[in-house]
């Protein structure tokens, strides 16, 4: 296992941390204030390549900014100029570097990579080549954003046992029901729900144009305050058979399970971001700021914060590397190797984002700081992509299966 990055993976860091610093470090508080996230953002997103790096180049195709899939509710454009990057597909290492530059400055665009990245290696692993033709060329240019509707009022943690109906009809499906919580719902285009056909979980897309389909934005959260929620609300909402994703009772075990996997991994990395972040901003902090006539760090227990806070970390990094290894390898330990990464990542993630609060005082509780925000999106972070106690549940049965037997591993 080698964790050293090459140099095109150390040129994309670069690069990534050019973007962020250039485009969401100044902006990022303003946004999570005004709880939006500007399409002139997606925009420079999808022109860096950023939407389409997990897609293969062979969907790529240019769109046309007249295409009616390329603007939001306000019919404001959300197309692109040049998308000089897009057709370069990373890898998982440099996609994970990407997720962890962005997590660094704001874990609500963390959030719109994980969704959109969950649409498309669902559509990839089990759409039809039908709907991969159509629909990744447009999610590549940020023209669609996909967003992943899994979540209902009285289904959370127990998504399997969704209540949204999908019902046939000829050709069609009629689906009806509520999605909550759902990251991004304000101006994705392209959703991934799942729905019961006579009581087995199926996994649909829904356009947002289709009748029947509208959206209530959902504003006031603790953290991921600019990743734009919004309720999904399907009344008798007529889509063609043809948008089922894999089959009949595939929907959680396969698709929504395979969209899970990508998720973890996306979290688990802008987690890491986010603890950075909050190392970067106390190192500094606590290098100015003195007290008793020296500045903090000279204190031994602000060294001592600053010490768990760096080994919390690196400790994450290394979670997240190892699962990157074995995602380039396609290693069947990746799915729980990922678990543990969001698990644990997200855990040090809030812990260092409250020693970052706790080392910058009441600084750290005004959004004059970045920390409070990385604070607040943090808890976020451990409730998401299946919470932290459905991780410990899954983790703790594979630890069963793995290690307990006298073998070496
Ligand atoms: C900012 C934000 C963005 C989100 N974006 C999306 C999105 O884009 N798409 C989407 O579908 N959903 C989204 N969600 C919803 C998220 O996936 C759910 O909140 C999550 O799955 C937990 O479900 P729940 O909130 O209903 O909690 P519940 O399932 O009701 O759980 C409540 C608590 O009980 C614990 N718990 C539940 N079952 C058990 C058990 N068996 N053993 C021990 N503890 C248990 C949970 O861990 C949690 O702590 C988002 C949520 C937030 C906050």
């Amino acid at each position: 296992m080698n964790f050293e990055l090459t140099s095109e993976q150390k040129e994309a860091k670069i690069r990534f941390r050019k973007f962020v610093d250039k485009y969401v470090v100044p902006n990022a508080s303003t946004y999570d204030r005004i709880e939006e996230t500007p399409l002139e953002l997606i925009k420079a997103m999808a022109n860096e390549g950023y939407l389409s790096a997990l897609i293969p180049p062979k969907y790529f195709a240019k769109g046309t900014d007249t295409d009616t899939h390329n603007q939001d509710d306000r019919g404001k454009n959300i197309g692109y100029d040049n998308c000089a990057h897009i057709g370069k597909e990373m890898d998982s290492i440099t996609w994970g570097l990407l997720c962890e530059e962005i997590g660094h400055a704001s874990g609500s665009l963390v959030s719109l990579l994980t969704v959109h990245s969950m649409v498309i290696q669902a559509l990839l692993k089990w759409g039809t080549e039908a709907q991969r033709s159509h629909w990744l060329p447009l999610l590549a240019t940020g023209e669609v954003i996909g967003g992943f509707g899994l979540t209902e009022v009285k289904t959370g943690s127990d998504a399997k046992n969704a209540q949204t109906t999908a019902v046939q009809d000829g050709d069609s499906y009629i689906i009806s029901g509520q999605k909550k919580w759902i990251s991004f719902g304000q101006v994705a285009r392209l959703f991934l729900i799942l729905a019961q056909v006579d009581g087995k979980a199926t996994a649909f897309l829904i356009e947002r144009e289709r009748e029947g389909f509208s959206t209530e934005s959902i504003n006031g959260m603790l953290g991921f305050r600019s990743a734009m929620l919004a309720t999904l609300n399907m009344n008798n909402c007529r889509i063609p058979a043809s948008n089922m994703v894999g089959k009949i009772g595939f929907g959680f075990s396969h698709v929504a399970g395979t969209a899970l996997d990508q998720g973890r991994y996306c979290i688990a990395w802008g987690c890491l971001g986010l603890a950075q972040g909050c190392v970067d901003a106390s190192l500094a902090y606590s290098t100015e700021r003195k007290q008793f006539g020296v500045s903090l760090k000279e204190h031994q227990l602000i060294q001592e914060l600053i010490a768990d806070m760096i080994t919390q970390t690196q400790a994450a990094r290394m979670l997240c590397y190892n699962a990157a290894f074995l995602k380039e390898n396609k290693d069947p330990s990746l799915i729980m190797e990922t678990s543990m990464a969001k698990y644990f990542a997200s855990r040090a993630a809030l812990k260092v984002a409250s020693d970052a609060v706790q080392i910058h005082g009441a600084n750290g509780c005004s959004d004059t700081y970045p920390v409070e925000r990385h604070f607040r999106d943090a808890k976020i972070m451990e409730i998401i992509e299946g919470s932290n106690q459905m991780q410990q549940i899954i983790i703790s049965r594979y630890g069963y299966q793995r290690y307990l037997s006298s073998q070496p591993k």
